[in-house]
């Protein structure tokens, strides 16, 4: 394994000013998560860079009036079983325009997206190219899938390749660059999201006795939520996770809010959502059971009331020691001389699509999460050139 080491780290530092290159180029396109703008673009570019390298691949588009969504997917080799190469182009909003203007500074790439996940984009591309020039295609098979949506819960993503059957029947592993700063994410939290309107009657301040105050009401079943609330965060995952604060169950209440039209008019109309994040022990039908019981309750006591789904993700959980996160951790430590930690990614992750399909799926990638989402969101050039070879080399130890 020496000499394909010394051979596949001399190949990526060949590849630096492309990676970099490509990077830059990828952060220029501002694929903008919501609403999905410039999906088309980022797409055309993928694309055109893969018919340049010449690996076989398909652009899947779902149809929109004004936002059509694209995602790639592809595979290089050919064999029984693949290791599935996974990622999303989208990025959430930036803080200014200047986030898509990627800057090289101090040994680090700046722009949205660099850290998630556009810069764990280019090095998986490149670890392709790495594998290619290896020969690997001869005896090593790696599918991949690219796609947007990601940040907005990946219904038009991820989830319609494997509900249209377009994600290949064979995958063995799945390994995806989110910005997991060092770590493998072998577990996700799973989220579940409400938005709940209450209706009133609304009615001149003066005359405060006709109305129905919607406000009250939500307060009143906010309240009950609290109460739940204390029963939830009791809860705690035996899974390590960083910060380790974070390993308790949780339910944000009133992460938005609002009533009324005016301070003088009793408000006909109140909202607020609540989301409930789950750790891996936990199933989401008990707590879609459990925040329904709550809402029953007022519906029983009389109160109108409407909830809308914004949104739901299964947490999953990976074997740390499959053949795939031993390949994983053999790699980084070769590359990087650090031995990698397991943990619960502290969000919804897309690994959760692979893992309830019983394909171990892993999330490492050279981004900080942190600095991801941010206003100074940025790469290491370093962590993008040794997860280049990481890939590349877990595929080669993955196929023995
Ligand atoms: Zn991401």
């Amino acid at each position: 394994m020496c000499q394909e080491i010394t051979k596949i780290k001399k190949r990526v530092e060949d590849y630096s000013p492309q990676i970099t290159g490509t990077l830059s180029d990828l952060i220029a396109i501002p694929t903008v998560n919501p609403p999905g703008k410039a999906y088309q673009e980022c797409a055309k570019y993928l694309c055109g860079r893969l018919k340049d390298w010449g690996f076989e691949h398909r652009l899947v588009t779902v149809p929109d009036d004004k936002y059509p969504r694209y995602s790639i997917i592809g595979a290089h080799g050919d064999g029984k079983g693949s290791l599935h190469f996974h990622g999303h182009y989208d990025v959430v909003p930036a803080d200014s325009d200047g986030q898509f203007k990627p800057v090289l500074k101090d040994g680090s790439l700046y722009g949205r997206g660099s850290s998630d996940m556009k810069g764990g984009l280019a090095a998986m591309l490149f670890a392709l190219l790495v594998l290619r020039d290896c020969g690997f295609g001869k005896y090593g098979y790696i599918t991949f899938s690219l796609v947007p949506d990601e940040e907005t819960g990946g219904s038009r993503g991820t989830r319609h390749l494997f509900e249209a059957g377009l994600v290949s029947r064979n995958i063995k592993g799945m390994l995806m660059p989110e910005p997991t700063s060092g770590a493998v994410w072998n577990a996700n939290k799973g989220a579940l999201t409400y938005r709940i309107t209450i209706k009133g009657k609304p009615a001149h301040v003066a005359l405060e006795h006709t109305g129905d105050n919607a406000f009250e009401r939500m307060m009143r079943i906010a309240r009950s939520l609290f109460e739940l609330r204390k029963d939830v965060q009791r809860r705690k995952t035996s899974l390590p996770v960083e910060p380790p604060q974070a390993n308790r169950s949780a339910m944000l209440i009133g992460g938005e809010s609002g009533s009324g039209v005016n301070f003088n008019v009793v408000p006909d109309k109140a909202f607020f959502t609540v989301d409930r994040r789950l750790n891996p022990e936990e199933s989401l039908d008990d707590a879609r059971t459990e925040l329904m019981e709550v809402f029953n309750e007022h519906t029983k006591k009389g109160v109108d009331l409407d909830v809308e789904l914004l949104q739901e993700g299964e947490s999953s959980t990976a074997d740390p020691a499959s053949p795939l996160a031993l390949a994983l951790t053999h790699s980084v430590r070769n590359i990087t001389g650090e031995e990698p930690v397991f943990e619960l990614c502290p969000g919804l992750c897309e690994i959760r699509f692979f893992n309830k399909r019983h394909i171990p799926a892993y999330a490492y990638g050279p981004g900080i999460l942190e600095v991801s989402h941010g206003p100074e969101e940025f790469v290491r050039v370093r962590d993008l050139l040794d997860c280049t070879a990481i890939y590349a080399l877990t595929a080669l130890r993955f196929f023995g």
